[in-house]
């Protein structure tokens, strides 16, 4: 698979993605949702931060989660989460990388991606 980029608008911001998303997932909790975020979420070591000297760091709870933005132009890039979901629920032994795929260079490929609803309002 090939390799992709997402930067954010200004290209302060960059990362490295070791291969296309499958699928990308819209969640409604307060904080998706006000940031208009469409997420592709990869194991941590799949994805590489290129540029991050103006990356600003958000989070109410840092243990399990924090929102990175752009502190140039303000593009939410990516968030770290300290599990991945599983059917079964939280896998702390998974920590992983959710990239805000609006942020990819190929527009097309963002565009084409099912996108699965989370209701995240209700939960985590
Ligand atoms: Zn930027």
């Amino acid at each position: 698979m090939t390799a992709l980029t997402a930067r954010c608008h200004c290209g302060a911001t960059r990362l490295r993605l070791a291969h296309a998303p499958e699928t990308l997932t819209a969640c409604n909790c307060s904080f998706c949702f006000k940031r208009g975020t469409l997420w592709a979420y990869y194991p941590a070591g799949d994805v590489l931060v290129l540029e991050d000297a103006h990356t600003v760091g958000y989070s109410r709870d840092p243990a399990l989660r924090v929102h990175y933005h752009c502190g140039v132009c303000g593009c939410g890039t990516h968030s770290a989460l300290a599990c991945t979901w599983t059917e079964h629920g939280p896998d702390f032994s998974a920590p992983c990388i959710a990239v805000n795929a609006r942020l990819l260079d190929d527009v097309a490929l963002t565009e084409a991606l099912p996108v699965n609803a989370v209701d995240g309002r209700s939960g985590w």
